[in-house]
């Protein structure tokens, strides 16, 4: 039976790994502040010391960490992943980092004799729970094919992508788009509302027309309630932004509306808001 570790319990990945578990895979788990790891060994997860114990424990072991330094540290660090990584161990980052990052982890662990997959996930905490998220993954394709039963449990659908880092900056693309739709929706409902139209109303007419979409449909209640519990965290929408205007500024590709939105989450960030739900930027307004 493949082994399993999953380093990083936070929002999405406390919810990939139940997946995991639920299904009846054998997960040993890690995470920096050690104690958000006690829902999971309730749920029958085993607990790893370090992130090294987990890798040199498990067949594949999944991260899902914060950010570029974040991931950069798991790895390298002292008690890392390449401590763990020797012939034969697999490891799969599900994080949203940049392709430069991506690169030197792959080529890293390849080093070591190992194999590494980028994976970043499409889709929030609730596909992350109800195992719906879509992968999109680059790097070695027999750990892809090695993988496919746990990236199947806890995703609906993955890409594999011929170029390493080429996962990187599809979700980072990706979530540029999103994170500029937001300051979008949020700016139309702060303008309709001055002037005198109800939310409801304005929700009803986009769910009716060509840009409704299911994140306005979702977060838009939830925004009218001021509800901004994080389900994506406002700090990591504004550094996939970062991350992807610095995509663009070093291919010359102008990006307007994105450096516009990236200042909107640096303005809510700067309030404080970093760890609320990315939708809290419409506080800004
Ligand atoms: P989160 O709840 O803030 O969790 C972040 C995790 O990273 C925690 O487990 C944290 O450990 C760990 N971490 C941070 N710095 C670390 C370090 N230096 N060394 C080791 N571990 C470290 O974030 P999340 O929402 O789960 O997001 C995780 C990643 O998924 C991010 O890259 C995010 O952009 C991406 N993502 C999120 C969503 C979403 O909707 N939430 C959707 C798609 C992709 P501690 O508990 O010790 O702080």
């Amino acid at each position: 039976m493949t082994k399993y570790g999953f380093l990083g319990i936070g929002i999405m990945g406390k919810a990939m790994a139940t997946n995991l578990l639920n299904a009846g895979f054998d997960v040993t788990v890690w995470n920096r502040t050690a104690a958000a790891c006690r829902p999971l060994v309730e749920l029958g997860a085993k607990q790893g010391k370090t992130a090294a114990d987990v890798v040199a424990q498990s067949d594949i072991t999944f991260a899902m960490v914060s950010d570029p330094e974040a991931a950069k540290a798991l790895c390298f660090g002292k008690d890392g992943v390449l401590e763990g990584i020797s012939e034969g161990k697999s490891y799969i980052d599900v994080s949203t980092v940049d392709a430069d990052t991506s690169s030197d982890i792959y080529h890293a662990v390849k080093a070591n004799g190992g194999r590494f997959l980028e994976a970043p996930v499409s889709g929030s905490k609730k596909p992350a729970e109800d195992g719906t998220l879509v992968f999109l993954c680059a790097g070695d394709q027999s750990l892809y094919e090695d993988a496919v039963d746990a990236l199947d449990v806890m995703g609906k659908k993955s890409f594999y992508f011929p170029r390493m880092g080429q996962g990187a900056q599809m979700k980072l693309v990706i979530n540029m788009i999103m994170g500029t739709m937001m300051t979008a929706f949020a700016e139309g409902l702060c303008l309709g509302d001055k002037i005198g139209l109800e939310k409801t109303d304005i929700l009803d007419v986009i769910g009716q027309g060509a840009i409704t979409c299911p994140m306005f449909q979702l977060k838009g209640p939830l925004m009218m309630e001021e509800n901004f519990a994080p389900a994506f965290p406002l700090k990591h929408m504004q550094k996939d932004m970062r991350l992807a205007l610095l995509q663009g500024d070093a291919c010359s590709q102008p990006l307007y509306t994105s450096s516009a939105a990236n200042n909107a989450y640096l303005k809510a960030r700067q309030d404080g808001r970093g760890d609320e739900d990315f939708s809290a930027v419409i506080k800004n307004l």
